[in-house]
């Protein structure tokens, strides 16, 4: 697949967007949507969405770019203060053959312990929703 792809407004993240499919939402605004990864590679991973039509880094608009990192410095750092991670690893990929799984722009906030390795990327269980709910409630606290 190219990186030059189609917007494709039934991608799961313009479905969670609209409500469609739920999420265990951590923050929402009129830009910026952030919720708990259903299938998280380590305690706490977060997805930070914008609310614009864009497949990747490359038809993003710069604006909304500089908008998207800014947000995921602060929720990052609500994670960080929530779960008290050795450290937070952010990740952001751009196409299939990157491993972009989901065709709308996001950044993975991953909190990560040194004596935990990561789970695999987009090939884990599913979480319980009460625990992806419970923590984001608590990110959310420290926001
Ligand atoms: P990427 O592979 O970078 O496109 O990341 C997509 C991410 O979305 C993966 O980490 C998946 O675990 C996650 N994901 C897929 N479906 C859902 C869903 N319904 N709710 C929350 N996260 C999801």
């Amino acid at each position: 697949m190219s990186l030059l792809v189609t917007y494709d407004a039934q991608n799961i993240f313009a479905k969670i967007l609209s409500g469609a499919i739920p999420s265990a939402r951590v923050y929402e605004d009129d830009r910026t949507l952030a919720f708990m990864d259903a299938f998280p590679q380590s305690k706490g991973h977060t997805l930070v969405i914008p609310k614009v039509d864009a497949c990747n880094l490359f038809d993003i608009e710069p604006a909304d770019l500089q908008n998207l990192i800014v947000e995921t410095q602060r929720i990052a750092r609500a994670v960080r203060d929530a779960l008290s991670p050795d450290g937070v690893r952010i990740m952001q990929f751009n196409g299939e053959a990157a491993g972009q799984t989901v065709f709308h722009i996001h950044f993975h906030i991953l909190p990560m312990w040194d004596d935990q390795p990561l789970g695999r990327h987009a090939g884990g269980g599913m979480a319980d929703i009460n625990e992806l709910n419970a923590l984001a409630a608590q990110i959310r606290a420290k926001l």
